[in-house]
């Protein structure tokens, strides 16, 4: 499913009047698929709403994006939400696994949602944590992995549903700088490995190595572009 996602003039504004915060003042942008773009900037500079406006978990206030020929606000929210589960991947800071559920049923949830069998499901979770390094742990629960371990598991989550975009929010910080490297390798490498595109907001320098480009922003709109030839594929 090669399509580009493609936001125009994204203005996302909180409040109204003096009480007015325009965490996007228009931000246009589009992710090539298979690519991989890191996003960048001081806290409070709209990273989160611009991730969530592309992944179409937050309606714009005015502007568009655009995946598969269709303007994600012009969808119902049931078809969304169907879109979000089927063509989307999300890895968050960390907590957002469930804590009652095994690795790897943590890992089959999205999939199952999408209507997969359990028995597929399953299989695939498993496989995804296999290939990043978390054979034998498939049973653990959420409390019983370290940090890294447990973004190990919603890599897999996000990847086994084979999403066209996965979106990651800050994904390694939580952990420390170590870990964190290592868990931005898998997540760049794996996601390449599928074809997904992928949409990294982070703090961290070191993970725009990994990606094709980057992007930085500042009050809601987007001050820079820098185009890694190394990592471009
Ligand atoms: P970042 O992820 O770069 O730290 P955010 O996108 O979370 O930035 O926030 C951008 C701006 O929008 C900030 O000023 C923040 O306080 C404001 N903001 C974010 N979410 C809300 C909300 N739900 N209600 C009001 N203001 C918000
Ligand atoms: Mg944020």
């Amino acid at each position: 499913m090669n399509s580009p996602l493609v936001a125009t003039d994204l203005v996302q504004t909180y409040g109204e009047g003096s009480n007015a915060t325009h965490a996007l003042a228009g931000v246009s942008l589009s992710v090539a698929p298979g690519e991989s773009l890191a996003i960048m900037g001081p806290s409070g500079s709209g990273k989160t709403t611009l991730l969530h406006c592309l992944a179409g978990v937050l309606a714009p206030t005015s502007g568009s994006v655009v995946w598969k020929g269709a303007d994600l606000a012009s969808l119902s929210d049931r078809r969304r939400t169907a879109l979000r589960r089927t063509d989307f991947g999300f890895v968050f800071q960390s907590g957002q696994l469930l804590p009652e559920l095994p690795a790897v049923e943590n890992a089959a949830l999205p999939l199952m949602l999408a209507g997969t069998s359990r028995t597929e499901a399953t299989r695939v979770a498993a496989a995804w944590l296999a290939h990043l390094g978390l054979a034998g742990l498939e049973q653990r629960r959420p409390g019983e992995l370290s940090g890294g371990q447990s973004q190990r598991v919603a890599i897999a989550r996000a990847l086994a549903g084979s999403p066209g975009v996965v979106f990651a929010d800050e994904p390694t910080g939580a952990l420390d700088q170590a870990t964190g490297a290592d868990v931005l390798s898998v997540l760049t490498s794996a996601t390449r490995s599928t074809g997904a595109a992928l949409v990294v907001v982070t703090h961290d320098e070191a993970v725009a190595r990994h990606c094709s480009r980057m992007i930085t922003m500042r009050d809601g709109r987007v001050t820079g572009e820098y185009v890694h030839e190394e990592a471009a594929r």
